[in-house]
């Protein structure tokens, strides 16, 4: 098997995302943070992992948002030998706030300890930072450059910060730059049959 992850917290737009990549409805209907378990489908022969939306919510206490993350490490750890990829799904235009106020309360966020660890593990992490709709476009490569920063990248421009980062509007179907990664990715693992009629 050959597993590609899709993380990030609620409401990023990660099932949005997932429709718009696959064509199918994932975690349709199901309230936010409340899912505890990875949900899977199959795809052009391989299995796309969409693990629950973490972070804080109405009605989703911090000790949830834990055992969401928990959930998340524990699963990649049991199936890092099959993972070979994952997609960690941001809020382009929210993101440095949120992490500001993470910052404030002296807290490394989720998203940040989360990308350390698939790091850790030696899974290829692609950024699809969504939402890019809200962003003007003489805006977009300043916020993407200070994203790259955020999760310990180079300064400077963002393209050559060596973050694999896709910046994407998936409720507009704009998911290019997220496909060329994935398929970029897929070549050097000499699985080029894998996304092939993209
Ligand atoms: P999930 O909780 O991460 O699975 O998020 P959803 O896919 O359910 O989307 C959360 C909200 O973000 C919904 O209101 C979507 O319509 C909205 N959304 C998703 N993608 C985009 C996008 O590319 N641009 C904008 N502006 N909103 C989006």
């Amino acid at each position: 098997t050959f597993e590609v992850v899709f993380v990030g917290r609620s409401n990023v737009g990660k099932s949005t995302l997932l429709k718009s990549l696959t064509g199918r409805n994932v975690r349709t209907g199901k309230r936010p943070g409340v899912t505890l378990k990875p949900t899977h489908l199959y795809f052009d022969d391989f299995l796309i992992t969409d693990m629950p939306g973490f972070g804080f919510m109405s009605g989703v206490t911090p000790e949830k948002s834990e055992d969401v993350k928990n959930t998340i490490v524990r699963y990649i750890e049991e199936h890092a030998d099959r993972i070979y990829l994952a997609v960690q799904v941001i809020d382009g235009p929210a993101f440095v706030e949120i992490v500001e106020r993470w910052d404030a309360r002296d807290e490394i966020p989720i998203d940040l300890e989360l990308h350390d660890f698939l790091e850790e593990m030696g899974i290829i992490t692609v950024i699809a930072a969504n939402k890019m709709d809200r962003v003007k476009e003489d805006e977009k490569d300043e916020l993407l450059g200070e994203i790259a920063e955020i999760f310990g990248y180079e300064e400077g421009p963002w393209k050559e910060s060596g973050a694999l980062i896709a910046p994407v509007a998936a409720r507009a179907g704009d998911i290019r730059p997220l496909v060329s990664h994935l398929k970029n990715e897929f070549h050097k693992m000499k699985r080029d049959d894998l996304f092939k009629h993209f």
